[in-house]
């Protein structure tokens, strides 16, 4: 049995490299019954798509389509 510190390091996981099934498997059966580690799947998909939207081009320093609005 998965504790939710492992879930958790999982969720940090997928956001840089894609799970395995068994990982997500895990985490998705988890997720089930653990109301705290879907939140924070929540803020974590939250903050992906946030820091996307703000550094879409993070390699590319020098870039200056970067425009706040
Ligand atoms: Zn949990």
């Amino acid at each position: 049995m998965k504790t939710c510190k492992d879930i958790s390091e999982l969720l940090s996981d997928s956001m840089d490299r894609p799970l395995t099934w068994r990982e997500r498997w895990t985490v998705r059966g988890h997720l089930l019954m653990c109301r705290h580690c879907s939140r924070f799947e929540n803020h974590l998909h939250f903050l992906h798509k946030a820091s996307e939207h703000y550094f879409p081009n993070k390699v590319s320093t020098q870039n200056s389509e970067y425009k706040p609005r």
